[in-house]
């Protein structure tokens, strides 16, 4: 059948820079460059350009240039050119539209409709560079109060504490499978982890043996609806264990990996056979009711004797408050929240566009329930999905959030071009795929040194704004809302969010 199909990019070849070195032939993986017959010229065929720009960057005389496509439709405000295209892939293909990462479409983001305080005159500002300031963060349930016992000069806690984590900066590494990312890119995750004093969590992909000794201890390892790799091992080598109830991207549906990414190594990883599908159901065949989400989280703790925080993962959704204040009930220490900018490897495009709420009305929501509840301090709050800059994490954390996950943005820092191709396999970058020629082009240790500096980066620009703000603790502004207000939001906008308007 003949493609209806317009090129979304054209390719552009500045012929007076060209040395026709075939730097591009081997770079692209999408077949758009090749040689002549006489290997005397470079054919491009851009109708297969899916825009990930790897060519240009590493063209070594900049002869290329790869832009949209500047030929579209009669402009219509209605049957928008991605309406029309997706009309028209649906009619040649007959299935799904899948798509990887998180929803680009134009919705509002609240994020950028809140500003931060700043101190003036009184309750003067603090200085980070001269003056102590704390990104130490604490994850998991704590006591109702807490009993101590003064003894000569020592202080003893009576009290029993529950299981916490301890983190240098409030960004973690959100649940990103080895299966969907390439070993380079999970090891790469997992090294600058380490080094920075924060976590990475192995997405539902299982742990591989040979990571265990050295990453267990900076893992959290999750448990979802597929139990791809859970055992005792794998449960007691981690920090904690997260169940993966949903993810912002797909809120409601399941995961799949296809086979053809099921490698031997990812075979043993996920303990299926190698070159089956995948499948993760919808929902966990043994979770029907917060009884249920309870008899799981305590068999877990009961597997690795109370020792480690269990976190429990939803999609941000409409009634996320109440689903939150239920699952704390259930006993999780952690509730990790997804917004629906939450990225993925591979969703429906239908689910990732149209399902969910957005993670900083989710957060607010769920912070002032548990509150209210009097629940607060029985479990931490993660903020995850759409994350992308240090205000981000500021804001979250305003919002009620202990922390945050980053995807994402860890995946930009390895190179990620958000070209949207990852459940193809074919990732330029050498992060989504399996293909060995193309994960070796990502090399982990200089991954996990583009993380950490990414990880640094942000963590300082933090401490300049909590700096600015008088306070030098980062847990001391967690659902500080005073220190935010609202700008071109309406009246609804800014009671769910729990904040004022600027000015007021
Ligand atoms: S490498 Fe990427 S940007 Fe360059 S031609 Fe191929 S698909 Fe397009
Ligand atoms: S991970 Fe790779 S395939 Fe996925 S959006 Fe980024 S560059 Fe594209």
């Amino acid at each position: 059948m003949k493609s209806h199909l317009l090129p979304d990019f054209i390719v552009e070849r500045l012929e007076d820079r060209c040395n026709k070195c075939g730097v591009c032939v081997k770079q692209c993986p999408w077949g758009v460059y090749s040689w002549n017959d006489d290997k005397t010229d470079i054919l491009i065929d851009y109708t297969k350009c899916v825009g990930c720009q790897r060519c240009v960057v590493y063209c070594p005389n900049k002869a290329l240039i790869v832009r949209p496509y500047y030929g579209s439709y009669r402009p219509n405000s209605y049957w928008t050119k991605e309406v029309i295209s997706d009309i028209k892939k649906q009619a040649e293909q007959g299935g799904i539209l899948l798509v990887g990462t998180g929803s680009d479409r134009p919705y509002k983001v609240y994020f950028d409709h809140i500003l931060l305080n700043a101190s003036q005159v009184t309750n003067p500002s603090i200085d980070p560079l001269r003056e102590p300031m704390e990104l130490r963060t604490f994850l998991g349930r704590k006591p109702d109060q807490l009993e101590i016992e003064i003894k000569d000069d020592d202080i003893e806690i009576k009290t029993e504490l529950h299981p916490n984590l301890v983190v240098e900066t409030p960004i973690l590494f959100a649940g990103m499978s080895y299966g969907a990312l390439s070993k380079n890119a999970f090891l790469a995750l997992a090294m600058a982890a380490k080094e920075f004093g924060t976590l990475f969590c192995t997405g539902e992909g299982g742990l591989p043996k040979d990571m265990r000794e050295e990453y267990g201890p900076v893992a959290i390892v999750q448990c979802a609806s597929g139990r791809f790799g859970v055992d005792p091992e794998y449960l007691n080598c981690a920090a904690a264990i997260e169940i993966k109830i949903g993810q912002g991207a797909k809120p409601g549906i399941g995961g799949h990996l296809p086979g053809e990414k099921v490698t031997a190594e990812i075979s043993a990883t996920r303990m299926i056979p190698e070159g089956t599908d995948a499948l993760s159901p919808a929902p966990h065949h043994d979770i029907y009711s917060i009884e249920d989400l309870a008899m799981l989280i305590y068999a877990l703790k009961e597997a690795t004797n109370y020792e480690k925080p269990v976190f429990v993962k939803i999609a941000a959704v409409h009634n996320v408050a109440a689903i939150a204040s239920g699952i704390v009930r259930a006993g999780a220490d952690v509730i990790v929240i997804d917004g629906f900018r939450g990225g993925t490897g591979a969703s429906p495009k239908v689910m990732r566009d149209h399902v969910g709420i957005p993670i900083e009305m989710a957060i607010a929501a769920v912070d002032q329930r548990l509150r209210e509840e009097g629940i607060r301090h029985k479990c931490s709050i993660i903020a995850s999905g759409g994350i992308r800059c240090s205000a981000d994490v500021v804001k979250a954390i305003a919002l009620g959030a202990d922390a945050v996950y980053i995807g994402t943005a860890a995946l930009i820092a390895l190179g990620c071009t958000m070209c949207q191709k990852c459940y193809t396999g074919k990732c330029a970058w050498g992060i989504c795929t399996q293909d060995p020629n193309l994960a070796k082009r990502l090399n982990p240790k200089e991954g996990a040194k583009r993380l950490v500096n990414l990880l640094r980066a942000w963590s300082l620009e933090i401490k300049d704004m909590l700096g600015g703000m008088g306070i030098n603790a980062i847990e001391s502004l967690r659902g500080n809302r005073e220190h935010l207000r609202g700008i071109g939001l309406e009246e609804w906008e800014l009671r769910v969010l729990g904040i004022k308007g600027a000015g007021e």
